[in-house]
């Protein structure tokens, strides 16, 4: 473990080195599934839940187009998916953490804000995806700091090469680039 490997990190809290590695470590086993999600037809973003001792409660893969559902999008999907485990609609007395592949986009900062997750761990920044796919991830002003004034803790840009290279070859195989004609 280098020094090197986390200088890009971005965090709303004094970076703490096992959060880190832990996260290090989920976000780069959810890079490594997600072309098993593209070949079965999901857009290329992966997200998982686990409380706080490492139990896995939920993963999903973001649906939107096989389920022909704008807001189906990986965190929305994995939120979903452990509120009806857990069978509630308040996750935050579980003290659940939410790992993603890519940077939240607008819709799943809010959707985030309402569930209850405690904190936020990202691997590719939200330009990066902009940059890669052509993805309009929304306007979000200072959310990391918002979302610190919510006690929800947030780190990103963990180990974000792997996650472009799964992004870039889902452009480059063709993916299916999902979103609205722009009239702009
Ligand atoms: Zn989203």
């Amino acid at each position: 473990m280098t020094q090197n490997k986390y200088q890009n990190i971005i965090a709303n809290e004094e970076v703490n080195q096992n959060k880190l590695d832990r996260a290090d470590a989920i976000i780069s086993e959810l890079y490594h599934k997600m072309p098993k999600y593209i070949a079965n037809g999901h857009g290329p973003f992966l997200a998982a839940i686990y409380d706080n001792d490492g139990n896995l409660i939920a993963e999903s893969a973001n649906s939107v187009l096989s389920d022909k559902c704008s807001n189906n999008h990986a965190e929305t999907n994995v939120i979903r998916a452990a509120e009806e485990k857990l069978g509630t609609h308040d996750l935050s007395k579980y003290n659940l953490s939410l790992y993603i592949t890519a940077e939240p986009c607008m819709m799943c900062i809010g959707a985030i804000m309402w569930s209850g997750i405690r904190a936020v761990y990202y691997g590719v920044p939200s330009k990066t995806v902009q940059n890669i796919t052509g993805f309009d991830e929304g306007f979000k002003p200072k959310w990391l700091n918002e979302f610190a004034a919510r006690n929800i803790t947030v780190y990103g840009n963990i180990a974000p090469e792997s996650g472009e290279r799964v992004l870039r070859d889902y452009v480059t195989n063709g993916g299916t680039i999902y979103k609205p004609k722009r009239t702009y």
